[in-house]
């Protein structure tokens, strides 16, 4: 790259004689722009080889001779070409000279904005490979990962000012878009031989700093904010056709009877075959429809409705094509009631990982794979929107979040949309009324997800002091008794044991556990803890059993020897423990007598209140648990990839 000259170079348009600007010893192509003669430097001076249509005013902030900051750095914009793509939309590429002497591309296409310079180093890609590349594929730019967005024809249809490469207008050559992580960006020129791969970054409206009304370049921006107005009749109906984004807007099809009319400068020509009869469809909020929705001013231009084609049949959804102000367009779709917001999102965005897929490291699990068909349009569009036509598409989905791709040949479209609820629509289109659920959206939330999240962690804070307490609780033995139970002691003559007297602190369950030592027979304790003070009496039963034997050779046991009462606290004082045993009927006066324990715990295991708070907000958190599992279920209802009954 040279140097530019000292003195910017003054010299005549071979055609008009008038003034042409040749600035910098780089330029390959200056526009006359009086005649609008494209003027190609050969070694004989400047050669006319074509005129420029005329630009189409996108109602861009940039113009040739601007000065403006991109960031950190300054730029001079030098010139522009306007190429268009096969499907009509047409976009500015400005070509703009950095302070260090060298080109680089700054794209604008719909609101957004595209800096690139060329990649140095050689050819990277030869023509055949370029025009083998489908959407998905990775490609290694400069050592950098990109994926193919599309590959697409584009024509330059105009252009002005100073150019740093030679081109003819109106021949038609290949372009691949790509994207990688990070607002990365790339495309690849076929139009070049050998392809020329550009590589930069999306950059943010934000960070485009234009001069101030007192410096030398600054114009003021067009007060209509591009083209001016597009007037005309239906075709078909005569219907008068409104086109709201005229500086994007390519075709526009009749509200009233769905003839489709392409936008041919200011002027609209009827399409014949195209559009389809509309009959009473309308969309659910009227075109020109204005409204916010997270913090963008959108307008409705366009209503398409489309059929998702499956074994099981068709199923119809509307997509509602929004103008953002200040540039760009978003989606909102009408699935079964519920609404999205999508907004376009670069394909090096999307990182695959088997059926899942990720976006900025947040995972979004599948849900349809399938063929959609257009089915028919009103309003404008700034494509080539035509009824009938078939895409492949997919869907993933991670509330509020839904991702789509839509495959049409070697274009594809990536959208990231966001579950829009009936208040939000509501509060953002004033007057207008969300459309009623017929199910669960597919990027809906869970509407109790936050109370659910709460639940489990009381859940786990109760259980927590419910363990601890348990744990740490000082299980104090209050009293121990031992007694020899003898064989006479029966229904009819039960043995009383007293124990020695003892202190309860209170305020802790108690618990009474009984060793009995009994074998092949059971024993009932029937016993009372007694306040020495007021006489009051708590009583309890216990029974326990031993049965083993042997029988076909194998050994038996049930039943169990020990057992255990417990209630809640005592009041304090001084106590005894009284006990009545009966045995089981022995077959003899002279069977062995038993040795019998029992001890009273104070502040064994507490049932108190963790416990019960536990099971409540347990029993609640279950709920919830049902609660979003059937949610989930109905939100799948119409997915590829159905939840399992869980
Ligand atoms: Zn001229
Ligand atoms: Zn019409």
């Amino acid at each position: 790259m040279s140097a530019p000259t000292a003195e910017p170079t003054s010299v005549r348009c071979p055609a008009c004689r008038s003034d042409v600007s040749l600035d910098l010893e780089s330029t390959c192509v200056t526009v006359c722009a009086r005649c609008l003669s494209v003027l190609e430097r050969s070694s004989v001076g400047l050669r006319a080889i074509g005129v420029s249509g005329k630009l189409r005013d996108h109602g861009s902030k940039l113009h040739s001779g601007l000065r403006l900051r991109i960031g950190r750095s300054y730029v001079n914009v030098m010139g522009r070409t306007q190429p268009e793509d096969s499907s009509g939309n047409r976009w500015d590429e400005w070509y703009v000279e950095q302070d260090d002497g060298t080109w680089a591309w700054l794209a604008e296409d719909q609101g957004r904005y595209f800096l690139t310079e060329p990649l140095g180093g050689g050819p990277t890609l030869n023509h055949a490979e370029v025009e083998s590349l489908e959407p998905g594929a990775r490609v290694m730019l400069g050592g950098e990962p990109f994926t193919v967005d599309e590959r697409d024809q584009s024509v330059i249809r105009a252009a002005e000012g100073q150019i740093p490469f030679f081109f003819r207008l109106d021949e038609t050559s290949t372009f691949v878009d790509l994207s990688g992580e990070g607002g990365r960006f790339a495309t690849l020129d076929a139009s070049h031989d050998p392809p020329r791969a550009y590589v930069g970054r999306e950059v943010q409206a934000s960070e485009l700093v234009f001069p101030h009304p007192g410096d030398p370049t600054y114009r003021a921006p067009p007060p209509t904010g591009g083209r001016v107005a597009v007037e005309g009749k239906c075709g078909g109906c005569a219907f008068p056709l409104k086109v709201r984004v005229p500086a994007e807007s390519v075709r526009v099809f009749c509200t009233s009877c769905g003839e489709a009319h392409d936008i041919d400068g200011d002027a609209v020509r009827h399409v014949r075959g195209v559009g389809r009869d509309i009959g009473k469809r309308q969309p659910f909020i009227p075109l020109g429809s204005e409204g916010t929705l997270f913090g963008e001013k959108l307008t409705l231009v366009g209503w398409v409705r489309r059929v998702a084609l499956t074994p099981e049949g068709e199923f119809p959804w509307d997509e509602h094509l929004m103008a953002v102000q200040g540039g760009g367009f978003r989606w909102l779709v009408l699935n079964q009631g519920t609404l999205t917001l999508g907004r376009p999102i670069p394909a090096g965005q999307v990182a695959p990982s088997g059926a899942r897929v990720a976006v900025q490291g947040v995972d979004f699990e599948p849900f349809t794979i399938g063929k959609a068909r257009t089915e028919r349009a009103v309003g404008e569009f700034p494509w080539r929107l035509t009824p009938g036509e078939v895409t492949e598409t997919a869907d993933w989905t991670r509330p509020p979040y839904a991702l789509s791709r839509e495959q049409h040949g070697t274009e594809a479209n990536w959208v990231l949309a966001r579950h829009v609820d009936a208040e939000t629509f509501e509060a953002g289109f004033p007057g207008r009324a969300a459309p009623t659920p017929a199910g669960v959206g597919m990027a809906q939330p869970f509407k109790h997800a936050a109370a659910l999240r709460v639940s489990l962690y009381a859940a786990i804070v109760a259980f927590a002091i419910f363990t601890a307490q348990r744990l740490t609780a000082d299980n104090r033995v209050a009293t121990r008794l031992e007694a020899t139970i003898e064989a006479t002691a029966s229904e009819a003559t039960p043995q009383s044991v007293f124990g020695e007297p003892f202190t309860l602190n209170g305020g802790e369950a108690i618990t009474v556990r009984v060793a009995s030592g009994v074998r092949s027979n059971w024993a009932f304790v029937d016993g009372a803890l007694v306040n020495a003070d007021t006489g009051v009496a708590q009583p309890f039963g216990i029974e326990v059993s031993q049965y083993s034997g042997v029988d076909d050779g194998e050994s038996w046991s049930e039943g169990d020897p020990n057992g255990a009462a417990s209630f809640s606290a005592l009041p304090p004082g001084p106590y005894t423990l009284q006990l009545n045993v009966i045995r089981g009927p022995e077959r003899s006066a002279n069977a062995p007598s038993i040795a019998l324990r029992a001890e009273v715990v104070e502040g064994d295991p507490s049932f108190g209140w963790p416990l019960l708070v536990f099971l409540v907000i347990g029993a609640a958190t279950i709920v919830l648990l049902m609660m979003r599992s059937a949610h989930d279920r109905q939100r799948f209802a119409y997915s590829d990839f159905p939840r399992d009954a869980s």
